[in-house]
């Protein structure tokens, strides 16, 4: 039963506010929502080392974004945090297979969410350390 309100709360359209992991500024830009929420908004650096400005969307599953630079589909990119140009690429390994590393945020309530840097792939992780108490955060905090 408690496995299946865990379930049901994921799936649900939640959006999650993320930080930078190194200098603990938040990473939302209420200024270009996508989807009526808050943009994720980061520096981005493509395969042909060119730097720009990258908004995803915070919604838990949706992976609508924007970009001022050109982000084909397959290639790996660097993600920058805009306050402490710090590199938000790790070293691990995503399980897709165009090379991509994880890239990690703190969610603001506790908690990780991990993304692919290969263009296009959806694998999206979020890891809590005790899910529970994050959603009851949630809960307070959102009102969901
Ligand atoms: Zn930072
Ligand atoms: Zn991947």
């Amino acid at each position: 039963m408690l496995n299946q309100t865990k379930e049901v709360k994921m799936d649900d359209k939640i959006s999650f506010n993320v930080k930078c992991p190194k200098c603990n500024q938040t990473l939302m830009d209420y200024n270009n929502p996508i989807h009526d929420k808050p943009s994720v908004h980061i520096l981005v650096k493509n395969e042909i080392n060119k730097t720009g400005n990258l908004w995803l969307c915070s919604t838990y599953g949706c992976y609508d974004k924007q970009s001022d630079i050109d982000l084909p589909d397959n290639t790996n990119v660097e993600m920058i945090c805009p306050h402490c140009n710090a590199l938000l690429n790790t070293d691990v390994n995503c399980k897709c297979e165009g090379n991509g590393k994880m890239i990690k945020f703190n969610i603001d309530i506790g908690g990780v969410v991990s993304i692919c840097s290969r263009v296009g792939c959806k694998n999206h992780y979020v890891m809590v350390d005790d899910l529970e108490l994050t959603l009851r955060r949630f809960h307070r905090e959102y009102g969901y």
